[in-house]
């Protein structure tokens, strides 16, 4: 009974073999279809996406964990949006903090990333957050605004409707240390009231918004009850496929 269609997307990050990946799908393809409910997702290696995306039924969908934003070009090692649309992919998580703090991602990649996933007609999972030193500071808001406006630079109405964001405490990711319902949803509301004022209301109540950081089978439920928390981006908590069954059943 959720305005917007509830999103549980994993993020395996770089684990599991090409074997385990295919176990995980096969395990939740057994369950019961809920794609009309919920939308489920795991972001997995390139390696093997296609594979995954062979295999995925109606219970899950594939992505990606990262793409450059140049169709081709002389970038050794990156995988462009064009190679990844080939896969069959349809979502690709974007400016994860992993990605900002360890491979340079930036305000400015990100948004060209934004642009390209559009265009290729891939999901992209827009990442913000703030550090630890942000939250004390409190300046949060401002923090995440200003990585909100800078992700959706020239990206309009329709496109904006098609991108996912996910509100990603840096301090509260594989941690264990959740933030609360109430700081999740503060967080999530003021970004949404960006998306107000950057393209309206009517946009701004359609765009998903996701809670990452720490989520597991036992907090699930108190997050996703907050009104603004459209689903959650999940690490550590997504790699076995019976948590990441909890946690999509907790969104129906
Ligand atoms: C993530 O990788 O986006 C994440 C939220 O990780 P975890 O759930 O393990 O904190």
């Amino acid at each position: 009974n959720k305005l917007r269609r509830p999103v549980i997307a994993g993020n395996w990050k770089m684990y599991k073999t090409r074997d385990e990946a295919l176990q995980f799908i096969y395990a939740v393809n057994q369950e019961v279809p809920s794609r009309d409910l919920v939308e489920s997702v795991v972001c997995a290696n390139d390696v093997f996406l296609r594979d995954l995306v062979k295999r995925q039924g109606e219970n899950i969908k594939i992505g990606a964990q990262n793409m450059h934003y140049a169709e081709n070009g002389a970038f050794t090692g990156e995988t462009s949006p064009l190679m990844l649309e080939t896969t069959g992919v349809e979502y690709v998580i974007i400016g994860h903090s992993e990605r900002r703090a360890m491979f340079n991602e930036t305000d400015e990649t990100v948004n060209l990333k934004a642009h390209a996933a559009i265009k290729h007609e891939l999901t992209p999972i827009i990442c913000v957050g703030e550090s630890l030193e942000i939250r004390e500071a409190g300046t949060t808001d401002q923090v995440v605004k200003n990585q909100v406006v800078k992700a959706y630079l020239n990206i309009d109405r329709n496109q904006a409707l098609k991108t996912i964001i996910a509100y990603e405490p840096i301090w509260a990711i594989g941690t264990g240390k959740t933030a609360t319902p109430e700081q999740a949803e503060e967080t999530i509301k003021n970004i949404r009231g960006v998306m107000k004022d950057l393209y309206g209301a009517d946009i701004a109540n359609q765009v998903r918004i996701l809670y990452g950081g720490s989520v597991n089978t036992k907090n699930v439920d108190s997050l996703l009850a907050q009104e603004n928390i459209d689903g959650a981006l999940v690490g550590g908590a997504s790699l076995d496929a019976a948590s990441y069954l909890t946690l999509v059943n907790a969104a129906k």
